[in-house]
């Protein structure tokens, strides 16, 4: 899935190829990931409508139009791609909108998983999970004060935690990896376990390991369909060395998710307390 680091980027490069354009035809292929909250068919309502913005929330991708908006949830696989004539399209592509300089915006999704919804202006509250976000890390409202009341009362595990969208958006699976490698702690660490200073670490390390992400992933300048990773550190590193430390990176699951660490830079707390007894 597009992670923040990715949307940002994602949304620099729509905003500026996209912003302006005319649709002059839509194509759907794969009608199962797109949700129209209107009257008209996909087909009808986004036909010569003009591209006005691309915004991020959160997770979400926004295309606005004139008076109607396109939401994007990528999810684990979907993505776009802005195909110029005569290069090679993405596969599994479920939509495709026709733009009046020649360019082609397909929607892509191998998991079908992804949802695409067309809103009138603002309807926000048809979307799940849209109006239910947390902070956004990227905006002045992620302080140190908001996080500490965030997570003072949580009891559940540190990595579920920070990828909790509803506390904290958006964190997703790798750089949730990536920011307790870098903060040194272990992802089944609960919340509780914490101390102040680990918190006020936490918290430092998100904003850096966030933003060293959107640089990485800028520096990259991929097209919109490249999912940048090979600055990551840790994360689908199983069984290689630690580039800190040399030791085998571990993975292990966390509430169904894989979790990928370093058992020497990120020790265990609870196996710790444990071995006391
Ligand atoms: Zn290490």
């Amino acid at each position: 899935m597009p992670e923040l680091p990715d949307l940002v980027y994602i949304e620099k490069r729509l905003k500026n190829d996209l912003a302006g354009r005319k649709i002059e035809r839509v194509e759907v292929k794969q009608p199962i990931v797109i949700r129209v909250m209107l009257k008209q068919s996909f087909e009808e309502a986004l036909s010569s409508e003009r591209i006005e913005a691309v915004k991020r929330h959160g997770p979400f991708l926004k295309i606005n139009f004139s008076s109607l908006q396109m939401i994007i949830h990528f999810m684990l696989s979907g993505r776009f791609q802005l195909q110029e004539p005569g290069t090679k399209r993405i596969g599994n592509i479920c939509f495709t909108l026709y733009l009046d300089n020649g360019l082609a915006l397909h929607y892509g999704d191998n998991k079908k998983m992804g949802r695409v919804y067309l809103i009138e202006e603002n309807r926000y509250e048809q979307i799940p999970g849209y109006n239910e976000q947390g902070v956004d890390i990227l905006s002045r409202d992620f302080t140190l004060e908001r996080f500490v009341k965030l997570i003072e009362k949580k009891r559940s595990q540190v990595r579920v935690f920070i990828m909790d969208q509803r506390s904290l958006s958006a964190i997703g699976n790798a750089y949730a990896d990536e920011i307790l490698f870098a903060a040194g702690i272990h992802p089944k660490t609960l919340c509780s376990q914490l101390f102040k200073s680990d918190i006020e670490r936490l918290y430092n390390t998100i904003k850096e390991v966030i933003a060293w992400g959107i640089t990485e992933v800028a520096k990259a300048a991929e097209p919109v369909e490249v999912k940048v990773r090979s600055h990551l550190k840790v994360r689908n590193r199983k069984g290689l060395a630690c580039i800190i430390c040399g030791t085998t990176i571990r993975r292990a699951g966390v509430l169904g998710y894989d979790a990928f660490f370093c058992p020497r830079c990120q020790p265990n707390y609870l196996e710790h307390f444990i071995n006391w007894k």
